[in-house]
């Protein structure tokens, strides 16, 4: 049946390719300007990242990114999104957004398993176009047991300043069962806002339950996604 209708569409199909070829040629010989730019300069990634806390420092190698932004501008907006899940464990607080959250449980992790901040650097440093919060502050430094994530959070907003950026918008969104977050969500923001250097208006944060289903569902865990746009300066 199929070998009989195919010379019936062959002509469509032929032309349909024809056209593609000659817009994507086109594009090709052509590309918008925001495609022919580099990676935006930063000063740390062609060296070291030097972060510092609770009176500890430390160094993290980066690799050599490109730096050289002399022959094109660099791009006028960049996105980037995040995610971080943390197990929900008894005997742990649970601190979102650095803000304290009375639960049962709470997040047995690297530093203060921070969940809705490890996301948000994680949007900063993606749109950058820099390694994740993993690479820059690793869990097998000691240095960097218990830090308050806001720590990273600082990191990344330096960051982002000297790549010549600044937050356009931020949309967070919290995934947990339990306990419910609409009592602490203004607090939550503000913290949030304030470490971002940022007008409330353009950040954003929701909640959602996971239906009672899989891990998220039954408070055994704990996720958050964000997205980023900065602007630059
Ligand atoms: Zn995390």
């Amino acid at each position: 049946m199929a070998m009989a209708t195919a010379p019936v569409h062959s002509v469509a199909p032929t032309v349909a390719k024809v056209r593609s070829r000659t817009l994507f040629q086109s594009f090709i010989a052509s590309p918008p300007r925001y495609l022919k730019s580099p990676p935006p300069k930063l000063s740390l990634s062609s060296a070291k990242i030097v972060a510092s806390a609770a009176g500890a420092s430390v160094a993290v190698e980066l690799e050599k990114r490109t730096t050289d932004s002399s022959k094109s501008k660099s791009l006028p907006f960049r996105v980037g999104h995040g995610f971080d899940l943390h197990r929900l464990e008894p005997g742990y607080p649970l601190i979102i957004g650095g803000i304290n959250i009375p639960h049962d449980r709470g997040c047995e992790a690297h530093s203060d398993g921070d969940v809705l901040l490890h996301c948000v650097v994680d949007a900063i440093l993606g749109a950058l176009g820099l390694p994740d919060i993993g690479q820059i502050f690793p869990d097998t430094d000691p240095k960097w047991k218990g830090a308050a994530s806001s720590v990273f959070m600082k990191e990344a907003v330096k960051l982002m300043h000297e790549a010549g950026y600044e937050l356009g918008n931020l949309d967070a969104t919290l995934i947990l069962q339990r306990p419910k977050l609409s009592p602490h969500k203004e607090a939550i923001r503000a913290n949030l806002c304030e470490l971002l250097g940022a007008d409330p208006s353009v950040v954003n944060l929701k909640a959602k339950t996971h239906e009672k289903v899989d891990s998220l569902g039954e408070n055994r865990s704990i996720a958050a996604h964000t997205v980023v746009l900065l602007m630059k300066k």
